[in-house]
């Protein structure tokens, strides 16, 4: 076989199993290692392995075997809901795996390790504002991160430049800017806003009320998980060192992203702001500057464009789980 041999953690979660899917297309022997299953469909590694990647034992054996590449993105993580009520379980889970996972593949001799890192690093004092300015790499200093995760996140990625700086051991760091698609988790707690808003969407009748958290003026970009995939290939295979953002620069207002979902259903619906919810950082976009010195690429995939195979996917597992009713049992229950 031509391919490397590629471990991919947090393989049973969202972009680590579509990760596997594109790397095994790509001709790779991939290992996926999670502490849980894939849920939606099974995965297309040549070995999956259920590991607790908090455990350095289980990090050694994840990374044995003459592994070439790394692709960490194991991490207790979840939508705001979630991030903002679990800081020192967060905190504690994902330190443990990402101290451990270096360690592990330094030990191994793995050419390549790529952390995945995300906007949540950056300085919250510089998303005050909806029409914020997008977010360059330097803004994560001086450091005023996220509680709890993206404390978490930063002090990681600061222990990946020391590991090349120590031991030229060669790493990759990435920040996400809200990453979506089919197959990710829509509900339970851990969904992040487009999938947790087309499931409200899909539930709702035309006419409903639907409720959004916050007021829905605060800004985000968010990019399609075939990008994301793309552009960890191509920065894994960079000789780029320091943190790059992946994200779009397509700045939506939650509202806005409500908008743009309920017309793919054609659904009017009615926003009630809930303002005790929570909803992060007022404003965050993605200055891609860097990202398209370094690699001459950007993610392109359109929001509209990236919801509109991402809505139809959650409404089918709804229809699945016997949530939602067919268009002809709505017509019977109206009569
Ligand atoms: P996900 O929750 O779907 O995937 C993470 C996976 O890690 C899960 O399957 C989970 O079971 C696994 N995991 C958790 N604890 C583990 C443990 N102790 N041992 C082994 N596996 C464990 O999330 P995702 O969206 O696929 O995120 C992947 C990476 O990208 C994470 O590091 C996340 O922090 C980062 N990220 C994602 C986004 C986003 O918008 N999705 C944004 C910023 C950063």
């Amino acid at each position: 076989m031509t391919g490397k041999r590629i471990l991919v953690t947090g393989a049973g979660g969202f972009i680590g199993h579509h990760l596997v899917k594109r790397l095994k297309k790509d001709g790779h022997w991939v290992r996926g290692v999670d502490i849980k299953e894939p849920e939606y469909e099974a995965s297309s590694a040549d070995e999956f392995e259920v590991r607790d990647l908090r455990k350095w034992d289980e990090c050694l054996m994840a990374t044995r075997g003459g592994i070439d590449e790394v692709y960490n993105l194991a991490a207790d993580m979840g939508g705001i809901g979630y991030i903002t009520a679990n800081h020192a379980d967060i905190a504690r889970n994902n330190i443990l795996i990402n101290a451990h996972m270096l360690e592990a593949a330094r030990q191994h001799d793995v050419k390549r390790f790529l952390f995945s890192s995300s906007a949540c690093v950056y300085a919250q004092g510089k998303q005050k504002d909806a029409d914020v300015t997008p977010l360059k790499e330097e803004d994560a200093f001086p450091a005023e991160p996220e509680p709890g995760y993206g404390w978490e996140k930063l002090y990681a990625e600061e222990l990946c430049r020391y590991y090349w700086h120590d031991f030229k051991f060669e790493t990759r760091i990435v920040r996400f800017h809200n990453v979506y698609g089919p197959l990710g988790t829509y509900d339970g707690g851990k969904e992040k806003a487009p999938a947790a808003i087309s499931r409200k969407v899909a539930l709702a009748q035309d006419g409903d009320e639907i409720e959004v958290w916050g007021d829905g003026k605060q800004t985000r970009s968010f990019m399609y998980v075939d990008d994301c995939v793309e552009g960890l290939i191509r920065i894994m295979a960079s000789d780029y060192r320091d943190a790059l953002n992946l994200g779009t620069d397509e700045l939506v207002t939650i509202n806005q992203l409500v908008d743009i979902i309920s017309a793919i259903p054609g659904k009017h619906l009615v926003k009630r702001h809930n303002l005790s919810g929570p909803q992060g950082v007022r404003g965050r976009n993605s200055d891609n500057s860097r990202l398209l010195k370094v690699l001459g690429w950007e993610p392109k995939i359109l929001l509209r464009e990236g919801l509109r195979k991402t809505y139809p996917w959650i409404e089918q597992q709804l229809h699945q789980e016997g949530r939602l009713m067919s268009k002809r049992e709505v017509a019977a229950a109206a009569d």
